[in-house]
């Protein structure tokens, strides 16, 4: 309520009757295009209207009026010369001390506090503004999610295991390529894409009345600045190698003001103004739920699950193929003729559509689709190994969830009373949830060469008080080794 036209947006979603495209502020600059693009302009609307929405429930926003009137004035100045689709643009400030920014779809451009904070001038600030104004013009974000989608049409398998099937509706293309909100094809952008959107934020910045030297001079403090906060936006705007001369060139093109905006005073003012909240957390705290102080809930937490019950029940198999305990205070919902996913109350959420098992076990059979390829073995029907079909299923997973990465070493053989076994660890951020998570993978190969796998999903600063319950799941495993599906 606080905030400048957020409400406002999410009220009504902005109709884009006519896509006017802007007059070229100068002949001589260089003509950037947008690239390849799925989605109407309209439907980058909506895919920000929803990202935005699950990004304000997820961080903290900072609440005080005159500073958001104060960078929502900068935007309002930058955005009337952005070119490109006539989106309303809507500017939040995220309260993190890391220097980053980052912009969803359809006129959505949030900053982190750190930037308002470490900016020496104006210019300084709005040269970051323009910059993701110029990634929201040129459509990047869902120009990203175009590719991937291309890209993967497949499902990815704990989707299409709990029925979230893609359709062809910007839902639908948004959920099979990692769903609204922290997505990472909204977040992070290729050093090409980053390329265009200097030049065509140093176009916007002269056209505004600003100088694009002062953005040229916020890039090269953020190179001074220590590692931990030039991370963080070099993460997530990987910087072209040539960044500066780049900016410096295309600033010769232009008609750049002989006094161009600075108003340090006005930027003192502000800054002052901040340092009376406190100091902001990192996005880091934030994400571990470790904020205090904030005035919006941070990423969900451990907390509001019960913990796995030490009594367990026993499940079997709607084909009987399999046998396996489960804490008491969880509920089994089963998938299918095989699948099955046990999950404590609040272990399952809906983020943007998309169902992610925060707390919880999915089990289910698996044929692998030979994403994995070995010379060896001509035809993974004929002859697979355990260990190939476990990769197998470990690539399968990553194609929904790239952020899960394997942890060194966290490979190991098992002794089950049905066989021998592998498990694996697979662990990181996840962009919707904002949540560290932890994924172990346990398989067991059939006599048909598919695998009978087990993930066990959890936060890992849950990791350790869950990890009884799963040793117990694991060992609890009986399989009909006959089976087939
Ligand atoms: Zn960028």
């Amino acid at each position: 309520m606080h905030r400048v036209h957020f409400t406002a947006a999410r009220s009504a979603l902005v109709l884009l009757a006519t896509l006017l495209l802007a007059a070229p502020v100068a002949e001589a600059q260089t003509k950037v295009k947008a690239g390849f693009n799925l989605f109407s302009a309209t439907q980058d609307v909506e895919v920000g209207t929803a990202s935005a929405a699950e990004v304000e429930k997820q961080l903290p926003l900072v609440t005080d009026r005159a500073v958001l009137a104060y960078v929502d004035e900068i935007g309002q100045r930058l955005a009337a010369k952005a070119g490109g689709p006539q989106f309303k643009y809507q500017f939040g400030i995220i309260n993190a001390s890391d220097i980053n920014a980052f912009a969803l779809p359809g006129g959505f451009v949030y900053i982190n506090r750190g930037i308002v904070e470490s900016s020496r001038n104006e210019g300084e600030l709005a040269g970051v503004l323009a910059h993701e104004i110029a990634h929201v013009s040129l459509r990047h974000g869902t120009h990203q999610a175009s590719k991937a989608y291309g890209a993967k049409a497949g499902l990815s398998i704990l989707g299409g295991l709990l029925g979230d099937r893609a359709g062809d509706s910007t839902a639908g293309i948004i959920n099979a390529v990692g769903g609204f909100g922290m997505n990472a094809l909204f977040l992070k952008f290729s050093r090409e894409l980053e390329t265009q959107s200097d030049i065509r934020g140093a176009q916007i910045l002269a056209a505004a009345g600003y100088t694009p030297a002062d953005m040229v001079s916020f890039f090269q403090m953020l190179e001074k600045t220590d590692t931990a906060r030039k991370t963080s936006w070099l993460s997530s705007h990987p910087a072209p190698p040539d960044r500066v001369v780049r900016i410096e060139r295309e600033a010769q093109l232009l008609r750049v003001s002989s006094q161009p905006t600075q108003r340090v005073t006005e930027l003192k003012g502000i800054q002052s103004r901040l340092r009376r909240l406190g100091t902001a957390p990192t996005m880091a705290q934030i994400a571990s739920g470790q904020t205090t102080g904030s005035t919006t809930a941070p990423a969900q937490t451990a907390s509001g699950v019960a913990p796995p019950s030490t009594r367990l029940r026993s499940f079997t198999s709607d084909s009987r193929a399999y046998r396996i305990s489960y804490p008491e205070n969880w509920k089994a919902y089963e998938q299918g003729t095989t699948g099955v996913v046990f999950a404590p109350e609040g272990g399952i959420t809906k983020v943007g559509g998309r169902t992610e098992i925060v707390h919880g076990v999915i089990l289910n059979y698996y044929e692998p689709f030979g994403n994995v390829s070995n010379s060896k073995t001509l035809s993974y029907l004929g002859d697979s190994s355990v260990e190939d079909a476990t990769n197998d299923l470990i690539k399968q997973i990553q194609q929904g969830d790239p952020h899960l990465n394997v942890v060194k070493n966290s490979t190991r053989e098992l002794d089950l009373d049905s066989g021998p076994a592998l498990t694996a660890v697979l662990r990181g951020v996840n962009p919707r949830t904002n949540i560290k998570e932890r994924l172990t993978v346990v398989t067991h190969q059939l006599d048909d060469e598919n695998l009978i796998y087990l993930l066990f999903a959890t936060p890992e600063i849950d990791a350790k008080s869950y990890s009884a319950t799963l040793t117990a799941m694991v060992e609890s495993i009986q399989i009909d080794d006959d089976f087939t599906n």
